[in-house]
């Protein structure tokens, strides 16, 4: 079913892997001509535009982009117990993993009387992205709030679309996700419009004011991703999440069984989402291909599986050795990389590049994605090489505090001086020397 790709014989160089591995061509630029009268209007007109939007591309116009409080009271009253079990459960478990993410000010005593203070910030206004065009997400409510709420961000808004068959409310599940998490303000406004209105703010329908937000986290599809390229700078964003991605890198130890299954729960987010093997064994490649057809059949999304499984992203990748393959996994730098051989854990400890590994047979994806208290938000297409997932750290700002002394500026003016009249930029010495002109 998976394409093949044979690199037994050699594997090419990170740079040529680059462009030889099957990868999602989402091509984001090309959105952006879509987006930016978008993001235009929406800063022009505010929530007159917005609800316009959302007329156009989700079929249904909210009453107010701000949900009422009610609303969300009777959403979390009528959750499912088993899901707000689970979701509780899930919620405990990421507080227990990003609360050790938090930073503590460090100072440094860099000489007697100079010291440098990190101290940990945490962002002032933050708008939680949380998707709902194809599913439903209430899983990246907690995603996002959770390490929000741990970094001691002050205020947070999450905006999710409006559905028409809810009335122009967001999904109850994502609205009861929010207020299980203690979320009071929460938005019903999707796509590019959404992030618009986070960047810049509005008047509600009732005269509410809607205050921007200083950063925007959150996956979304491509209209989304495009937003947030053209407001960045205005406003802070995370890495772009894009389509998922599973890659799994795999023996003849592993269980055709369980490596089917696990490309399936990839597949099944979106029509281009990537589900990628990377084996030494061939054996173990027939039998999942055997097992993916058989399985498939069986799965609820069969039609979107088959188009992610058979698409130009998806595919086996033949190697010789575990460390070939290790190559072919760190050049790809996939959002989720499973590792399933003998050893795992020490094949797992030299990986580079991934969002998230997953270690032996017992840590699927589906885990991370909902109750092993990681962050389901990682980065994708590649942004695994130089981004990190969602974490406490998104939501912090260091700033550096400088504090020194009379003796302390004097013992190191020279120098200062020196390196001034090195860049041309004489005023630089100057207010250290000014400070001296006694001789003191
Ligand atoms: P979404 O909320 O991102 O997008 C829906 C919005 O898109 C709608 O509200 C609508 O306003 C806008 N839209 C639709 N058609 C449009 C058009 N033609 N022009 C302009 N705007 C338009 O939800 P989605 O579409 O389901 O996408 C969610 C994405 O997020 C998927 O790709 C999924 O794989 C990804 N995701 C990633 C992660 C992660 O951590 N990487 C987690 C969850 C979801």
């Amino acid at each position: 079913m998976l394409s093949r790709t044979d690199l037994r014989s050699a594997v090419p160089s990170a740079a040529e892997l680059r462009t030889t591995l099957p990868r999602a061509e989402v091509d984001v630029d090309a959105a952006l001509h879509l987006v930016r009268p978008i993001v235009e209007d929406v800063r022009t007109r505010g929530v007159d535009a917005a609800l316009e939007l959302t007329e156009r591309f989700d079929g249904v116009r909210p009453a107010s982009v701000r949900v009422p409080a009610e609303a969300l009271a009777s959403a979390l009253a009528g959750l499912d117990p088993a899901v707000r079990a689970a979701l509780e459960e899930s919620t405990s478990r990421a507080r227990r993993v990003h609360a050790d993410q938090v930073r503590v000010d460090k100072t440094t005593q860099v000489v007697p009387g100079g010291t440098v203070t990190e101290r940990w910030v945490p962002v002032s206004r933050v708008g939680l992205y949380v998707p709902g065009g194809l599913a439903v997400y209430p899983s990246s409510v907690v995603m996002n709030v959770v390490p929000a709420q741990a970094a001691g961000v002050e205020s947070l808004v999450v905006c999710s679309p409006p559905q028409a068959a809810f009335d122009g409310l967001p999904h109850p599940t994502v609205l009861a996700a929010a207020a299980l998490l203690g979320v009071e303000e929460v938005w019903a406004v999707g796509g590019a419009q959404a992030q618009a209105l986070l960047a810049y703010g509005g008047t509600d329908t009732d005269g509410t004011e809607l205050a921007p937000v200083d950063l925007v986290t959150g996956p979304g599809n491509i209209y989304v991703a495009a937003a947030k390229r053209l407001l960045r700078g205005l406003i802070g964003i995370d890495a772009e999440a894009g389509p998922t991605e599973i890659a799994i890198l795999a023996d003849e130890t592993a269980d055709p069984v369980h490596v089917a299954a696990d490309l399936i729960s990839q597949a099944e987010h979106d029509p281009l989402a990537a589900s990628i093997l990377v084996t030494t064994s061939v054996a173990l490649a027939d039998e999942v291909d055997a097992e993916l057809e058989r399985q498939v059949k069986a799965t609820r999304h069969a039609e979107r599986v088959t188009t992610a499984l058979t698409g130009a992203q998806s595919g086996t990748v033949l190697v010789a050795t575990v460390t070939d393959g290790l190559r072919v996994v760190d050049a790809y730098a996939a959002e989720h990389l499973e590792i399933q051989t003998a050893d795992a854990r020490a094949v797992a400890a030299r990986v580079r590049n991934a969002g998230a590994v997953f270690v032996g047979a017992w840590s699927p994806v589906s885990l991370g994605d909902y109750c092993a208290g990681s962050n389901h938000v990682l980065p994708t297409g590649g942004c695994a090489r130089h981004s990190s997932g969602l974490s406490v750290q998104t939501f912090l700002r260091g700033i550096h505090v400088v504090d020194y002394s009379e003796d302390a500026l004097r013992e190191v003016s020279g120098h200062v001086v020196a390196l001034a009249e090195a860049e041309d930029l004489p005023a630089h010495g100057q207010a250290v020397t000014a400070r001296f002109r006694d001789g003191a």
